[in-house]
């Protein structure tokens, strides 16, 4: 295992390395890193990247990328495969979404400063000495600690060839419920689309766990964008949704803290204005009514039944369509798969 400030990511055929790519040096001395695999396939081919880890406490496309990479192998593919799957070491070892060094939330940084905290410092050395020059950048979340959703696929909503490609990406990869987004400061995918590189992120799972029925989407997913971009031969089975939705994401909060209690299912459809969950006080008194502001599916929901003030309890899906590319552009369904 090579610890490096700057690794050399060029193609070169058959190639499969692991580095640490130093990041960032602690108040002790140690240093911070981020692990990388490159796998380079036995032909020339496009430079995809996929990392997971970027919340400590998310731990589906961790799983995904460690089996995708047990699997995958240089002679049947084409390319360059970059795979970063514990970003935030950091928060990694507490478990926790932030670092417990600075108290960051990673995904909020991007694309990071080289002499700013350590937590800017990862986020700028992935960006820069990691990501840069790649042709598509997938991001695996899961959900909070607290909480678990349904899967959905986020990809950046900008005019011209990067809105098309992370568009037609995130058609691709598999799941059904597909979220538009602007460029928003500090989200590793905004920071890719400005640095020229499509980008899409997954949340799937929660709980800081990491079912099979859940990372196996992740897994399926990854390889259908290799089939999509021509790194892996199209197969027969696991193609990709056959029908896809754009959806924005209305998140309904705590009006006030106490014992949360939750009378709506995830996945159920709601009605605007229908309660979802009461706030009681430490004497069992309802101090909080939280109601649906609009009708729509529930996407996520907070399964920890304490409420901390203007927490984010639901997320409900709201129909929408993409500002900036269109539903033709959507590319044909090819697929590949595998088991693990
Ligand atoms: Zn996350």
């Amino acid at each position: 295992m090579m610890n490096a400030t700057e690794v050399d990511l060029r193609y070169r055929p058959g190639r499969v390395e692991r580095f640490n790519c130093q990041v960032g040096i602690l108040p002790d001395g140690n240093a911070v890193f981020i692990p990388v695999q490159i796998m380079c396939g036995d032909q020339p081919g496009p430079r995809l990247a996929a990392v997971a880890g970027v919340h400590g406490d998310e731990l589906e496309g961790v799983r995904a990328l460690h089996a995708l990479m047990a699997d995958l192998e240089p002679a049947e593919m084409a390319g360059t495969l970059i795979v970063a799957p514990v970003v935030n070491v950091l928060a990694f070892n507490a478990c926790s979404r932030r670092s417990p060094v600075d108290n960051i939330d990673l995904n909020r940084v991007f694309p990071g400063n080289p002499i700013g905290s350590i937590s800017e410092r990862v986020a700028y050395g992935l960006c820069h000495n990691i990501l840069a020059g790649c042709d598509l950048v997938v991001s695996l979340h899961g959900w909070y600690q607290n909480g678990t959703l349904e899967p959905w696929m986020e990809f950046v909503d900008v005019p011209g060839a990067v809105g098309i490609a992370s568009h037609q990406a995130a058609c691709v990869f598999g799941i059904s419920d597909l979220v538009p987004l602007p460029l928003l400061p500090g989200r590793l995918i905004s920071a890719l689309a400005e640095m020229g590189i499509p980008a899409i992120e997954g949340e799937v799972g929660g709980q800081a766990t990491f079912n099979k029925e859940k990372w196996h989407l992740y897994y399926q997913g990854l390889q259908n964008v290799m089939a999509h971009l021509g790194m892996l031969a199209e197969r027969s089975a696991g193609l990709p949704a056959a029908s896809l939705s754009c959806w924005a994401l209305r998140r309904v909060t705590a009006p006030v803290g106490g014992l949360f209690e939750r009378q709506v299912a995830l996945g159920e459809q709601v009605g605007q204005g229908q309660q979802l969950a009461t706030v009681s006080d430490l004497f069992g008194r309802t101090v909080g009514i939280v109601e649906a502001p609009i009708a729509g599916k529930i996407a996520s929901i907070q399964t920890v039944g304490t409420a901390q003030p203007g927490a984010h309890l639901f997320t409900i899906l709201e129909p929408t369509v993409p500002r900036h590319v269109l539903v033709d552009e959507t590319p044909a369904r090819v697929g590949a798969t595998r088991t693990a």
